[in-house]
């Protein structure tokens, strides 16, 4: 399925998400995506099935930091929407569309496996007393990439 639409897949992006750099840039975006999808298998599903499906919206109160948009986590800076901003800074090139709502972008990290696998220079987690409100409400929007505006 993935692979089957491949040919498609510059036109379908560059539609869906409003990015016509993604179809102009055909063999580019062609090439972004077999590595996306290697990277997709890579763990980013697993996590989304174990733990984001069931903490959405909320972060762990036992990780603290703030993000420096260094793009490690997404994908080791494979992800085929991500953007480079500056010499350091990266940003998601979806960040507004409704449909990254869908995926892992608004979860990480949720606990200290996200944070070593991503090499996270930023979060870390810190040993907190369990209480009955292990989980709190979180701004997921502040602590990840977002678009330049
Ligand atoms: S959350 Fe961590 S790994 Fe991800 S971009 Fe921010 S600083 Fe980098
Ligand atoms: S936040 Fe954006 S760039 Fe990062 S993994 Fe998600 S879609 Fe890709």
């Amino acid at each position: 399925m993935a692979y089957g639409l491949l040919p498609l897949v510059p036109f379908l992006f560059g539609f869906i998400f409003l990015k016509p750099k993604l179809t102009l840039q055909y063999r580019l975006t062609v090439k972004k995506y077999l590595i996306y999808i290697k990277e997709l298998k890579n763990g980013p599903i697993e996590h989304y099935l174990k733990d984001v499906i069931s903490h959405k919206n909320v972060i762990p109160a036992t990780i603290e930091g703030s993000c420096i948009k260094c793009g490690n986590c997404c994908l080791d800076k494979k992800c085929i929407f991500l953007e480079q901003s500056s010499e350091n800074e990266y940003i998601c090139g979806i960040y507004t569309s409704p449909l990254r709502r869908f995926s892992n972008c608004n979860s990480f990290p949720l606990n200290a496996r996200d944070i070593q696998r991503y090499s996270c220079p930023s979060f870390t987690e810190v040993i907190a007393e369990k209480t009955e409100n292990t989980f709190v409400k979180s701004e997921y929007k502040t602590h990840w990439i977002r678009s330049v505006s």
